[in-house]
């Protein structure tokens, strides 16, 4: 059974009227979203562990090796690039004077190392260029704004590599990493119109209740994550006993088919 999206719309807003309602207050429906989703995720999976943040630059030489890997491999790539060039937090220059077929050597456990090593030295070799020095602890005095758009000038640094080294390092800023696993679960409940990951963030932070600081919007994005490997998986996803299953459109459509295929 395959998740047929929704892409016209959602439950709360018209697609139409969706950048409009960015400049509306919400209702009392729109506000409760995504604490509802919250506490019935919480209700069923439990209380995720609370994250230890790393630095921001170990957090973001994570995140680049981080996409389209599982958490386990990424982690374990870490570990190894650390271990190779006896490299860490404060002490990044051995992988940034490496040879790039090395540095892929010790991340083989990601997707595209060979990519992802020519990235991550290049990366490093720019930020000491740029800030006289290999650390971006200076970005602690900037805004929000301000600290995406600089790490986003760099190949390979997105919207999901700068919302997670904002959110997830001691930065410890407001910000919602949209992975493919998020994007994913998002997009099947209909709770903004379709868009990139980058959109989905912007119409996402708008339902997001101002009393969610870095750390709940971190626990949000756990939960959400460990909803897409568990029971909203990518193909087959398990409907039938989700918690969210009452507030899915796309669910009730899957079950529904289901019942209309099964043998009489
Ligand atoms: S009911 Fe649950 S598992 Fe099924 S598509 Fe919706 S969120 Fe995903």
């Amino acid at each position: 059974m395959a998740a047929a999206d929704n892409g016209t719309g959602n439950g709360l807003f018209p697609s139409s009227e969706m950048e409009e309602a960015g400049r509306r207050p919400l209702t009392p429906e729109q506000a409760d979203k995504l604490p509802h989703i919250h506490r019935l995720l919480l209700g069923y999976y439990g209380q995720p562990k609370r994250r230890e943040p790393r630095d921001p630059l170990t957090q973001l030489i994570y995140s680049m090796m981080a996409s389209r890997t599982k958490t386990e491999a990424s982690e374990a790539a870490l570990r190894d690039l650390q271990r190779a060039f006896q490299a860490g937090p404060g002490n990044w220059e051995p992988v940034r004077d490496a040879a790039v077929r090395d540095i892929e050597r010790a991340i083989a456990l990601v997707t595209f190392p060979e990519q992802k090593a020519e990235r991550i030295k290049l990366l490093l070799n720019q930020i000491s260029a740029r800030v006289g020095e290999l650390t971006l602890e200076f970005l602690h005095k900037y805004r929000t704004d301000k600290i995406r758009s600089w790490l986003e000038q760099f190949e390979g640094v997105g919207p999901q590599v700068s919302a997670a080294v904002v959110n997830f390092s001691t930065l410890r800023r407001r910000a919602l990493v949209i992975d493919a696993n998020h994007l994913r679960v998002i997009q099947r409940l209909c709770v903004v119109p379709r868009g990139n990951a980058e959109l989905t963030e912007e119409r996402l932070m708008r339902l997001v209740p101002e009393t969610w600081d870095a750390e709940m919007l971190d626990e949000d994005h756990m939960l959400v994550k460990l909803h897409a490997q568990t029971l909203c998986v990518f193909s087959d996803p398990k409907c039938e006993g989700c918690p969210l299953l009452k507030i899915c459109p796309s669910g009730q459509r899957n079950m529904a088919e289901l019942q209309l295929t099964a043998p009489q």
